[in-house]
């Protein structure tokens, strides 16, 4: 699957949630794993490969997760700035202030209701996709002067590779 790149509508669209796990739920997720694996990323989002569905994949420090409805049911602990990229904004990044641990709920594959509890990265991740079913970026968190700029160099990466 191709994963859709800033500027692409369906990534600024609210996703719909799940209504059933039904065999279109479950290529969907098999497509997304494939695609986070494949482009080497932390997590993936399901409005990133164009599909508006609440349905996020991490794959964080060896821990791997498919959630399905996914609720942000508490964000703590201390704020820490740290780098942080998107593989819809390719080729920059910038520190993203986040909380150092964050407790989502969701649904597997299976159908059970987990509670996965993050620090660290796996907490960043699981913020940067959550904001992803909202139609938000890791961009929409940093100063207008910030992200004005790294727009450019990401505009101007864009143009050098079409060229
Ligand atoms: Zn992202």
């Amino acid at each position: 699957m191709e994963i859709r790149t800033y500027g692409d509508p369906a990534l600024r669209r609210r996703a719909e949630p799940v209504e059933a796990i039904d065999d279109e739920i479950r290529t969907i997720c098999e497509r997304m794993v494939e695609t986070m694996l494949r482009a080497n990323g932390a997590g993936l989002a399901a409005p990133q490969i164009g599909i508006s569905k609440r349905i996020i994949v991490l794959d964080v420090d060896g821990e791997f997760h498919v959630l399905i409805n996914p609720e942000l049911i508490e964000t703590s602990g201390e704020v820490e700035q740290v780098n942080e990229g998107c593989l819809s904004v390719p080729g920059v990044d910038s520190t993203v202030e986040r909380a150092t641990h964050a407790v989502v709920e969701g649904t597997t594959l299976d159908g059970e209701t987990v509670r996965i509890e993050g620090e660290g990265l796996l907490a960043r991740a699981i913020q940067h996709e959550m904001d992803h079913l909202d139609g938000g970026l890791f961009l929409d968190h940093l100063s207008s002067a910030r992200r004005q700029s790294l727009l450019k160099a990401y505009h101007r990466r864009q143009r050098e590779e079409s060229t």
